[in-house]
């Protein structure tokens, strides 16, 4: 049964659209389970309506024609109820109706689930009998196990295809797509689908005009790959065994196959590129060799695959700088990576959209440090066939619409056109102090990690570095860089703001934050090897760092170190070990270089439970909320699945934070937060309320957070801070929050916000 499930799991996902993903399962899910019929019904999210969308047995004349509401039949109780109906002898309920199109009326024994996804009913998966029984237990779980496993990926090919496949441009075009609000904004471009490299299945559709040209350079790539092969062979034919030699035959006859040369030249033929061509014909062989009974048979669909990346790397066009993207570039992808946004002209680029993250992944930090709107955690993108297409990015609210119609497109010129108003008139607040009405002075400071971040931040009034990430500048890089390359980076930083002060943190890469040249592969990484814990385990990685901000502040002495991803104090102590190992070595060395101010993030719970001997080690405290919020309310940062779930004014962080500042307080250490809660302005009122000293914050919501701070009294956010913490439901902090900033007049800064 598990071999079936995962066979219809992985078929389905590949499916070109719903009705190719439907057909498959309706027939896989008969023969596999021995039944009369199969049949799918969807929701018609027009109508709302139950549609039969596929089946095998009921005749193939219904399918489409079939509708009923959640009131009718038994197949709408299945969906009202969303549970399923298992009965022996269908004709006998009351809630039994006759559909006289489907011949059904030979059918007794009748069982329904819902397919649910994200808690909504998308249809139900029902199973028919001639003969009156009911369905044992296991069969009944396993069918709920396969409509919950056949949900994502019905409603992935949804909204890839529309119901029926027959509308589907027609469908996402009317409904914006939601995902989680990345970064703030609203970006209106033409969609650039970005795939990672060699990744077949992420390819997308590409209108092409020259069909002669294409097939031409698809042949071309098909002779590469068979030298290459050849090649491959001829250099270890000595080592190979008869068997393994004969594999490599095989792929060389895979390769030369008329069906899947032919086919994919007849694709391309209809006017789409050569690898969305390949894409087609492989999947459709990939699924007849995923049929076979024979294991060793099943496996040569792996194969194809490769052969299918090797072929690809050799069709994939390096995209032109500055003149292969359109001017507003909205870059889409599955997931978007630093090196990805760094290959668009910045000029070019209006938008990030992809289908994982949320608000507080990397990507999206990046996305708002450049100023960029983004709506991650788009899971039902449909990513093949939106390239080239118009978008609309509301980084608000976490929408995305595709080919949106004029009157929506104007909305959105109109929204752009405020924002930018907005942020002119909050200019005026640039060089005046971050002050409440009742006189309490917050450092205001800038998150930043990319040098194009620096005239942004100074622009935006900040008065110094609340974070620097360093790990952005390992991201950039193909090796780790060197003592002296990272001195030059970070002094171009520490200069740019002095006198003002940088906290630089120490390399904060595992979790999502990969370099490529230092993979780690774990199954739980946001628990595993990250930040202190990989550069305690490398000192010579640690060190180096360490020696390279000390030489850069020689002379400014604005440099602050931050510790990240703390956990036990023995951390700390064995970090300050070798920071003073480093330093020193370069007083050995000749070097006149002042220690710098040393710091710890709070973003592990453990740590709120230990503030005191922490306080009696380092100068100042700084509050990852990200992964504070991430650790105590167990949700993953980057999960859009979990997102909901996912708030820094859940009352449980409000308190944890509390206690930091209370413990720090009592030892004289100041607390900055530099998660992005400090610029969250309904969270920024808690946090003023809360007695943190400074805030760290992306540029972009630097004068924002200052507009608020400067219409609130401490007093009046101490009072809000109060009934927060008498509340349950951080949702319903939030809407609290909410409408205190709409009385002075803030409404704007958090519009349709989170
Ligand atoms: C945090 O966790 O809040 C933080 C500032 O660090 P990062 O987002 O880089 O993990
Ligand atoms: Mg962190």
């Amino acid at each position: 049964m598990l071999d079936i499930l995962r066979s219809i799991t992985q078929e389905v996902n590949a499916a070109r659209d719903l009705e190719q993903a439907l057909a498959i399962i309706v027939e896989r899910v008969k023969s596999g389970l021995e039944v009369d019929v199969c049949s799918v019904y969807l929701v018609d999210h027009d109508s709302g309506e139950l549609v039969l969308m596929a089946s095998d047995g009921l005749l193939p004349e219904s399918i489409g024609y079939v509708r009923l509401s959640f009131e009718e039949g038994l197949v709408g109780l299945v969906a009202q109820r969303a549970e399923p109906v298992n009965l022996g002898n269908a004709p006998d309920h009351p809630r039994y109706r006759y559909f006289s199109e489907t011949g059904e009326e030979w059918y007794h024994a009748f069982l329904g689930v819902p397919i649910i996804h994200h808690r909504q009913v998308l249809g139900v998966l029902v199973l028919q009998q001639h003969a009156e029984h009911r369905y044992d237990e296991d069969l009944v779980t396993l069918l709920v196990t396969i409509a919950a496993q056949l949900a994502g990926a019905i409603a992935h090919a949804e909204a890839s295809g529309g119901i029926n496949g027959l509308n589907g441009d027609k469908r996402i075009e009317r409904h914006p797509l939601t995902g989680k609000p990345g970064a703030p904004g609203v970006a209106i471009g033409r969609a650039v689908v970005i795939h990672v490299e060699a990744d077949i299945t992420a390819v997308p559709n590409r209108v092409i005009e020259d069909i002669a040209a294409e097939q031409a350079r698809f042949l071309k790539a098909v002779a590469q790959v068979r030298e290459q092969i050849r090649r491959m062979v001829d250099n270890i034919s000595s080592s190979l065994s008869a068997a393994d030699a004969a594999l490599f035959d095989a792929y060389l006859l895979m390769l030369d196959s008329d069906s899947l040369i032919s086919a994919t030249l007849e694709r391309i033929a209809t006017g789409n590129w050569a690898p969305g061509a390949l894409r087609d014909t492989l999947g459709e062989h990939i699924r007849v060799f995923n049929d076979m009974e024979d294991a060793y048979l099943r496996e040569r669909a792996d194969d194809l695959r490769d052969l299918g990346r090797r072929l690809l790397l050799q069709l994939q066009p390096k995209r032109q700088h500055s003149t292969g993207y359109p001017k507003s570039t909205i870059l889409v992808g599955e997931e978007i990576t630093a090196s990805m946004l760094a290959e668009v002209p910045a000029k070019r680029l209006v938008g990030v959209v992809s289908v994982r993250g949320s608000s507080t992944s990397h990507t999206a930090i990046l996305a708002r440090a450049l100023g960029l709107p983004a709506v991650l955690g788009v899971d039902e993108l449909p990513i093949t066939r939106i390239d080239g297409l118009e978008l609309i990015a509301d980084g608000y609210s976490g929408r995305v619409f595709i080919n949106p119609p004029v009157g929506v497109k104007k909305e959105f010129r109109r929204l752009q056109r405020e924002e930018q108003e907005l942020t002119e008139d909050l200019q005026g607040l640039r060089d005046q102090d971050a002050i409440t009405r009742d006189g309490v002075r917050i450092s205001l400071l800038a998150n930043t990690g990319l040098l194009s971040d620096i005239g942004p931040s100074l622009n935006s009034g900040a008065e110094g570095v609340g974070l620097y990430r360093t790990e952005f500048p390992f991201m950039m890089r193909d090796r780790f860089p060197g003592e002296e390359e990272q001195r030059q980076v970070y002094r171009q930083v520490l200069e740019a703001f002095a006198p003002n002060p940088v906290t630089m943190r120490t390399l904060d890469v595992g979790g999502d934050k990969a370099l490529s040249y230092f993979p780690i592969e774990e199954d739980n990484p946001f628990l595993g090897w990250r930040g202190i814990r990989i550069t305690l385990d490398h000192p010579e990685i640690f060190l180096v760092q360490i020696r390279a901000m000390l030489k850069a502040n020689q002379g400014l002495n604005n440099l602050q170190l931050l510790l990240p991803m703390i956990t036990t104090i023995s951390e700390v102590d064995e970090s300050l070990k070798l920071i003073r190992r480093a330093h020193q070595e370069l007083l050995e060395e000749g070097l006149d270089i002042s220690m710098p101010m040393i710091g710890a993030m709070v973003e592990v719970p453990s740590l709120i439970y230990q503030i005191e001997p922490l306080c009696k080690r380092v100068d100042f405290l700084s509050v990852g909320s990200n992964d504070l919020t991430q650790y105590l309310l167990a949700v993953d940062r980057n999960n859009s699945r979990v997102a909901d779930l996912y708030d820094s004014l859940h009352p449980s962080v409000l308190r944890a934070l509390q206690m930091v500042v209370q413990g720090a307080k009592a030892h004289r250490v100041p607390v900055s937060v530099c998660g992005e809660m400090a610029g969250d302005p309904a969270a920024a009122l808690m946090l003023l309320a809360l007695g943190v000293n400074s805030l760290s914050m992306s540029a972009s919501s630097l004068l924002r957070i200052k507009w608020v701070l400067r219409s609130f009294s401490r007093r009046s956010a101490k009072t809000l801070l109060q009934q927060a913490l008498e509340m349950d439901d951080p949702k319903a902090i939030r809407r609290m929050l909410g409408a205190a900033l709409e009385k002075k007049g803030l409404g704007g800064l958090i519009r349709a916000g989170k």
